[in-house]
């Protein structure tokens, strides 16, 4: 099924340099820039956007992570492209995630961790809804 999911390189990416090493990545691996805008996101943009993590003691620190530096918001596009662009990112842990993996490759740790990605249709749909409007997105 053609889906769409919201990717994001986190600041620790854009700081790194490697925006186009990771859309690379994606480009390689049947996914489209569906949509993407640089944004330096308020702190009630990363608390809204991780309200579902409200509640984990890395919360606060995750969403100042988020507030350090501009990030780079996509939509992606692409045959299973929410399980698809989990798969190259890797697991949330880069000492845990797969060889070749975006997070293993780049990550410093659990926290600052390069990218993100929706992890089911409805959080795609919700995530991609808060940051883009349907104008946005080009088909
Ligand atoms: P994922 O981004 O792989 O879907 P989660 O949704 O579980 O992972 O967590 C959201 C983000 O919160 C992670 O990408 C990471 O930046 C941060 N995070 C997750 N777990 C931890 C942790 N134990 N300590 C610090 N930060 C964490
Ligand atoms: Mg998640």
């Amino acid at each position: 099924m053609i889906e769409k999911t919201l990717s994001i390189i986190k600041p620790d990416g854009v700081r790194k340099n490697i925006i186009g090493e990771v859309i690379k990545r994606f480009e390689a691996n049947g996914l489209k820039v569906a949509a993407a805008k640089m944004k330096h996101l308020s702190l009630k943009e990363a608390q809204g956007f991780y309200a579902v993590h409200s509640a984990r003691p890395f919360f606060s620190s995750l969403c100042e992570f988020m507030t350090s530096g501009p990030v780079l918001l996509m939509v992606l596009k692409g045959e299973g492209a929410i399980a698809k662009n989990r798969e190259l990112m890797g697991a949330t842990d880069p000492a845990k995630a797969a060889p070749g993996t975006i997070r293993k490759d780049f990550a410093d740790s659990i926290e600052s961790n390069i990218a993100h990605g929706s992890d089911a249709p409805e959080t795609a749909a919700f995530e991609i809804g808060y940051f883009f409007s349907g104008l946005e997105i080009f088909e």
